[in-house]
């Protein structure tokens, strides 16, 4: 065990992307302990989570509170060793963890909590890996305008060597795509006890959860968050993700958010994000949302900069202009065109108002 957790402390260090490794399953997780519902003598167990330096990953631990917390202003500050994370090197290594918002746990359940954290320096000022804080602050400006987002999340799941697509013949590969998506049958769908555990257990800790489907390339399957006002979208998208990670874990299965996890003629995973204001969502409102679609051409190169964590690279494996993506080079947008950086829904011109959907971001 300490040799398990030596190696992996010291490969952390030269992290970049972490290539997951099967963890042994020791049969002691969840309801299969005998020790998971002795009480807990009115402690709490709150699991603080943030983005490590990969800006895609996930990190926690547990700390103990002596009682349940009303408001998030109620949970200390903590820390950890960005030197093991990919965010700090030497001898200043401490990052400092801010709670941002907290959820229902729904694996320890009970009054123990997930804890979404924002990553700090050690002078107080927000890491460089932290977007959350300059998005607060865009957010708080906009705040009149009262912008939604209601987030897609397409993933792949993998085998527990977090290579091989979950369920995928050991050698070779399954019949074109064409049948799986939204599909059932055991020759349609694999993984489908992970989905329907995932969305049992946003709904239980308070995530927006609003549908999920499977999708174009076996293995492959959608969750959406939403519709979330201002930061809240990237809150629960960040807690959503990391309860699917956990609960896949039960299954000895690794979740990938890569855009495009496998070559060829297999759809890669986007990130739709369907966005409206105050102003869009009512009569009139496809005019604004046309000039917002102007206002985005022109940022279009900076914005796809920000859509993955390594400046736009990841998302060139998948913004190719085929499998119903865009290209990454112009911005496009149309009227029920799944083929543009950006779609207005047919029912959106019908009615005249209502949300776009920008269909070329990622992570
Ligand atoms: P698609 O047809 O692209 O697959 P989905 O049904 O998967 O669409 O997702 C649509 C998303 O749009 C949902 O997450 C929903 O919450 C979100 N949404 C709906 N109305 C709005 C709105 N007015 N503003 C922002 N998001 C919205
Ligand atoms: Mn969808
Ligand atoms: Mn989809
Ligand atoms: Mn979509």
């Amino acid at each position: 065990m300490i040799d398990r957790l030596s190696k992996s402390r010291s490969s952390a260090r030269k992290i970049n992307k972490i290539i997951p490794t099967p963890v042994a399953d020791d049969g002691l997780d969840g309801k299969s302990n005998p020790f998971f519902d002795l009480d807990q003598n009115g402690a709490v167990m709150a699991y603080y989570i943030w983005i490590d330096g990969t800006g895609e990953n996930m990190r926690g631990k547990t700390r103990t509170l002596q009682r349940k917390p009303t408001s998030v202003n109620e949970l200390p500050e903590w820390n950890y060793d960005g030197s093991s994370t990919g965010q700090s090197t030497g001898e200043n290594s401490d990052v400092l963890l801010r709670p941002v918002a907290f959820y229902r746990d729904p694996f320890r359940r009970g009054d123990n909590i997930l804890v979404m954290c924002e990553t700090l320096c050690p002078d107080g000022s927000p890491h460089p890996t932290n977007h959350r804080f300059g998005c607060k602050e865009k957010m708080d400006k906009a705040y009149a305008h009262r912008p939604w987002f209601g987030i897609e999340q397409e993933y792949t799941m993998l085998d527990c060597n977090g290579k091989h697509p979950y369920g995928w013949p050991e050698n070779g590969y399954p019949g074109p795509q064409g049948p799986y998506y939204c599909g059932v049958g055991a020759n349609r769908v694999h993984g489908r006890s992970i989905v329907e555990a995932h969305y049992r257990a946003c709904m239980y800790a308070g995530i927006k959860i609003a549908g999920s489907n499977a999708e174009v390339m076996p293995s492959q399957w959608e969750y959406q968050v939403g519709p979330c006002e201002g930061v809240e979208m990237g809150d629960m998208l960040w807690v959503s993700r990391w309860i699917l990670c956990r609960v896949a874990e039960e299954f000895n299965v690794v979740i990938s958010f890569d855009p495009k996890p496998i070559k060829g003629d297999w759809n890669g995973a986007g990130l739709h994000t369907n966005i409206s204001t105050e102003a869009m969502r009512h009569p009139g409102g496809l005019a604004v949302i046309q000039d917002a679609m102007s206002r985005f051409e022109k940022m279009h190169i900076e914005h796809i900069q920000a859509y993955d964590p390594n400046g736009g690279e990841d998302n060139k494996r998948r913004l190719t202009g085929a499998h119903e993506t865009a290209s990454i080079h112009e911005f496009s947008y149309g009227v029920a065109n799944r083929g543009a950086s950006v779609r207005i829904p047919r029912q959106v011109e019908k009615d005249g108002f209502g949300y776009f959907e920008a269909t070329c971001l990622q992570r």
